[in-house]
């Protein structure tokens, strides 16, 4: 058995009836299972006419078999799911919901949500209940001939999260690359590490289903303690890891343990690759394939794939991000024709219909060429022996221990607080990857800094996810400025770094 993305539907396939679907911290389903566990949802929703549903639907959970059961049954019924993990304070919950206009909650926690003027219905194995209804969700018939799958919220610089939408042929597109370029099969057992928040975790929740293999879900204890993930991985036999560089360096101590030789692809995504982990990985795992990928969750997940070779680590530090995905063209928009540096912009199938309500940002982001989706990245690129390289940002997005944080996102937080006049974040880089999140704030009353960080980190705390809190939050009477009349990004620093160093 599998899904079928094409189809939408799940089909038979001449693998052994047994063979386990998905496996969580509790509980495991062969994929006979599996099918019956969606097919009872769609007949729930269908209960309820949330079939017919105009709005998307919020997914709150955390690394639950629900989770995977329900956005199966929603995407056989052409119904958008945003799924949010409980790694999200509240606050930023409640934003979305309003952002989206969402009326309705699948909570696969017991903790309740209870927003106001929402449906919230608990989801546990095999049982939905709806525990509160003090909404009247909007009814319309989908004709859209590409329906939307997902939204995914991701930083956003004005101050509050956005929501990147991705249609059914964009998901096609991916699950299609999936299963023919990258030699995965449906024996393999995929060790999901990224919550449902980031699409990353996109990678396996979708490519399992095409190839009718299993995935393994790893709860935050879990992925948090590398001797607890390297136990699950041997007892589970997992063999593809898909990961941030950062993860895979930080917790999985990957490079010296007998326990993850069950592994056949280590599969990178959403930050630099660094040529020693991959050098390190190349040695340690002579059997793995190794693959760096490259994109951003506006084109779903990735676009562009290289096998990391022996010949590749030898020739080349930094790694390229290599080849764009079939039915994909990447342009690189350089300021004069004599450049080979510029702006990566992908076009393609697999390309974000935009951020949801956000009519100005999509102006900015995102264009038609000739006649395809197109998306201006931010990223900066260049391509060697038709191979592409990435080379830094060409704005305010940063990538933390592998997360994607917009330093603008933090400073809007910080000014919204009373105490606060005004505010500049910047990321402190070591080795070219950012490690510190600083922030500056001119106050409006005379206070010390250990006060003001009183105040401040728990109001931050409130609305911002844990990895864009400061490391520190600084205060300044003034901010230095450029010719261009903007913030000295990086006076601001180097006086920082005076100061820290004075001061030891
Ligand atoms: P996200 O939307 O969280 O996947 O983040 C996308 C951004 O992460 C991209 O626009 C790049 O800035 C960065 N990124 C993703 N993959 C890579 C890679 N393999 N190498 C370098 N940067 C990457």
């Amino acid at each position: 058995m599998r899904f079928c993305f094409k189809q939408k539907d799940f089909i038979e396939q001449s693998i052994e009836p047994d063979q386990l679907a998905v496996i969580d911290i509790n509980r495991e389903l062969t994929w006979l299972q599996f099918e019956t566990e969606v097919n009872n949802i769609c007949l729930f929703f269908k209960q309820q006419n949330w079939d017919k549903l105009g709005k998307p639907i919020i997914l709150y959970g955390h690394k639950q078999i629900e989770m995977i059961t329900v956005m199966y049954a929603m995407m056989k019924l052409n119904i958008t799911y945003i799924p949010i993990d409980i790694i999200y304070p509240k606050q930023r919950i409640l934003t979305i919901q309003q952002i989206a206009e969402v009326d309705i909650i699948l909570n696969c926690t017991t903790n309740l949500l209870d927003f106001k003027n929402t449906t919230e219905v608990q989801v546990k194995p095999n049982e939905l209940t709806i525990i509160k209804q003090d909404s009247t969700p909007v009814l319309s018939i989908n004709i859209n001939p590409d329906p939307l799958i997902y939204i995914i919220f991701t930083s956003g610089s004005t101050g509050e999260p956005k929501g990147v939408q991705i249609s059914t042929k964009a998901v096609q597109s991916f699950t299609k690359w999936m299963a023919n370029d990258f030699g995965f099969s449906s024996k393999d057992i995929f060790i999901n590490i990224a919550n449902f928040s980031f699409d990353l975790s996109v990678f396996e929740v979708m490519t399992f289903g095409e190839l009718g293999s299993t995935l393994l879900l790893n709860d935050l204890e879990i992925t948090k303690d590398a001797e607890l993930l390297m136990q699950r991985v041997e007892n589970n036999q997992g063999t593809v890891l898909v990961a941030t560089p950062s993860y895979a360096l930080t917790y999985a101590r990957i490079g010296a343990d007998s326990r993850l030789n069950s592994i056949r692809y280590f599969l990178f995504c959403g930050e630099t690759l660094p040529h020693t982990t991959a050098a390190t990985l190349y040695k340690e795992y002579p059997k793995a394939i190794i693959f760096n990928t490259y994109g951003p969750t506006e084109a779903t997940v990735a676009t562009t794939q290289i096998e990391i070779t022996q010949e590749i680590l030898d020739k080349y530090n930094p790694l390229p991000v290599g080849f764009p995905k079939p039915e994909c063209e990447i342009l690189i928009e350089t300021e004069n024709p004599e450049e080979k540096e510029g702006e990566l912009v992908i076009v393609g199938d697999h390309v974000s219909v935009g951020y949801f309500n956000n009519e100005e940002l999509n102006k900015q982001k995102f264009f038609l060429h000739n006649g395809k989706r197109a998306f201006r990245t931010g990223d900066l690129a260049y391509y060697e022996d038709n191979m592409l390289f990435c080379k830094g940002r060409n704005d305010d997005q940063i990538k933390m221990h592998g997360f994607r944080i917009e330093l603008n996102e933090i400073t809007n937080a910080i000014c919204k607080n009373e105490i606060v006049a005004s505010a500049a974040t910047v990321g402190l880089k070591r080795n070219n990857e950012v490690k510190k999140i600083v922030s500056f704030v001119i106050p409006k009353v005379a206070i010390e800094k250990t006060e003001l960080n009183k105040i401040l980190l728990p109001f931050l705390e409130k609305s911002l996810p844990y990895y864009m809190i400061p490391g520190d939050i600084d205060i300044v009477s003034d901010f230095p400025y450029s010719t261009s009349h903007k913030i000295d990004k990086k006076k601001l620093i180097e006086d920082y770094l005076k100061r820290q160093f004075n001061n030891d």
